[in-house]
């Protein structure tokens, strides 16, 4: 990571006369990545963000009363080199507030009880991974977790070769293909699954999994989780954005691109489109958006190539994000907590968490609803119900796992009663649905992911869904946009393009017989 950062301010970067004007349509993580790095090789990236706040899925406002209302409870790791990379680049590492370096279960047997892998400060991974495993004695037996190992070593001998050929398997057809115990299922792929991609483990692909686990037993704080200390668009945004600003970029909300316009000859770009009907002209375009919205922005021109076609096979998956207050502490700890109850993924009480949401008085948990949707694996359309039908359900799971702080049967806030032991009431709610989030991760879902560098001249992506080792992440988004940005430095210093990823045959092949009717 830090390699790659410095090649940008050193071989990438660009003379006075190789200076390129880059449009960038998207502020989230990856279009600012991809401003900050091509600042950094002397162009001028102008970023287009069509909402009044950056961050896309890091987005943040603030309600009526000033609380801070997040499209997304987000979880920093130790083992995310470039977003390490750049919050050390743009000063602001102090902001990440890391947590004891351990991973907390809800226990499903045992409502209001929690289990734990604790790492050993001093041992080195992959040892200090193993033994957190061997050390906790109620999750899974010795011979469950004797018959859990054998499956994985080809990860740490064969690596990143022995993961990217899982991706045609589920987490669940894995599990079975290599005699892996049922049980470790309910105990640890359910919630690692729903906290990677918000989906259930037999709709994941085991790539997902493998991946995060290598990382995990390769770097000895891999697994080490950090907060940041307040909102994301003014404590990582904002920050991005200055950099960008006094290094001769622009950062500019409320710009909508409308269209990307071509030639109709030859496909290539003639101009953006803004909302506002003003027509943007660059050297470089790139294109930083969602997927989703990638899909329906194409050109008709472009929208039948192998390239474009087979984002038709990547597609975002429906999360809900949660705030809950409550008129009294919770016993919450200062960390995140696997629920691995139906409902719910993970959750924190961000009173206590995060610096900036801290309250002595009250907790409020910020939980990550999934699945919530079919396709995600659950049998209900979470994402179609009403607000109320949302926390009403979350306040019957929240009983069961504060089985002595929150009472069951209370309707919140509809009576505003305390509840029968004196057990804590929810004063507020705030519900964030995000129908398309990042890209599902279903099986077989990896060779579709496309290159940075696309087959239109001058026309880049970026975007947490391209091609890169980690799936759809802040640490994917960051990564992303730094290769988009590493396309168009090499372009601008004369180096030859890298190479556009191989589309698959079978995507080729239904190109040219739509071509042919
Ligand atoms: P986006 O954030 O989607 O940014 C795209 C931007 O493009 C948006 O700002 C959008 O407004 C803008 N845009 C779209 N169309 C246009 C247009 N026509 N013109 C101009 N602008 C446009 N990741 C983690 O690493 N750890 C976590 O714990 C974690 N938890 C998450 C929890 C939730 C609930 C969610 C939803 C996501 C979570 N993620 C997490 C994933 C992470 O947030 C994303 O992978 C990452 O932020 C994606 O960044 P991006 O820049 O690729 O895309």
């Amino acid at each position: 990571a830090e390699a790659l950062s410095t090649s940008f301010r050193t071989t990438l970067k660009a003379s006075p006369s190789q200076k390129k004007r880059v449009a960038i349509i998207g502020g989230g993580l990856s279009g600012l990545s991809c401003a900050k790095y091509l600042v950094d090789a002397g162009h001028e990236p102008v970023v287009y963000e069509a909402r009044d706040v950056l961050g896309g899925k890091v987005s943040a406002w603030q309600d009526e009363d000033g609380d801070w209302i997040e499209t997304g409870l987000h979880i920093f790791f130790g083992a995310y080199p470039n977003v390490m990379n750049m919050f050390a680049e743009l000063g602001i590492h102090d902001r990440l507030q890391w947590k004891i370096h351990q991973m907390i279960f809800a226990m499903q047997e045992l409502p209001g009880e929690f289990t734990t892998f604790d790492f050993i400060p001093g041992i080195p991974a992959p040892f200090n991974f193993g033994l957190a495993i061997l050390m906790n004695q109620k999750m899974l037996t010795f011979a469950e977790k004797l018959q859990t190992a054998p499956p994985l070593l080809p990860m740490l001998l064969e690596g990143q070769s022995f993961i990217d050929a899982q991706d045609e398997l589920s987490v669940t057809q894995f599990m079975r293909k290599y005699g892996m115990p049922e049980r470790i299922n309910e105990e640890v792929f359910i919630a690692m699954a729903k906290a990677l991609d918000f989906i259930d483990p037999d709709k994941l692909s085991m790539t997902v999994v493998l991946t995060a686990m290598n990382r995990f037993l390769n770097e000895s704080n891999g697994l080490q989780m950090a907060f940041l200390d307040g909102n994301q668009p003014e404590r990582w945004c904002k920050p991005s954005m200055d950099y960008i600003q006094q290094r001769g970029g622009k950062v500019l909300l409320n710009s909508p691109i409308q269209e990307i316009v071509v030639d109709p000859d030859d496909g290539t770009i003639q101009h953006l489109l803004l909302r506002s009907g003003e027509k943007i002209v660059a050297d470089e375009y790139v294109s930083a958006m969602p997927v989703d919205i990638v899909k329906r922005m194409l050109p008709k021109r472009w929208q039948n190539m192998p390239y474009f076609r087979q984002l038709d096979e990547l597609e975002g998956i429906p999360v809900i994000n949660l705030h809950m207050w409550f008129n009294r502490k919770l016993k919450a700890v200062d960390h995140l907590c696997f629920s691995r109850s139906p409902l719910l993924s993970v959750y924190a009480d961000m009173s206590v968490t995060c610096k900036e949401y801290k309250s002595d008085t009250g907790s409020m948990l910020e939980l990550v609803f999934a699945p919530c949707s079919p396709i995600a694996g659950g049998n209900i359309n979470w994402i179609g119900k009403s607000d109320e039908e949302i926390i009403d359900a979350t306040m019957g799971e929240l009983a069961r796992l504060f089985p002595t702080e929150i009472a069951k049967d209370e309707k919140w806030p509809a009576t505003g009663k305390q509840g029968p032991m004196g057990e804590a009431k929810l004063v507020k709610y705030a519900v964030v649905k995000v129908p398309r989030s990042v890209y599902a991760a279903i099986p077989g879902r990896n060779k579709y992911r496309p290159s940075q560098t696309s087959p239109i001249p001058h026309f880049t992506l970026a975007g947490d869904y391209t091609s890169q080792k980690f799936l759809g992440s802040m640490e994917g988004a960051t990564l992303a946009g730094k290769l988009a940005a590493e396309v168009i430095a090499n372009r601008a210093i004369g180096n030859p393009d890298k190479p556009v990823k191989e589309v698959q045959q079978h995507i080729i092949e239904a190109a040219k017989t739509h071509l042919a009717r």
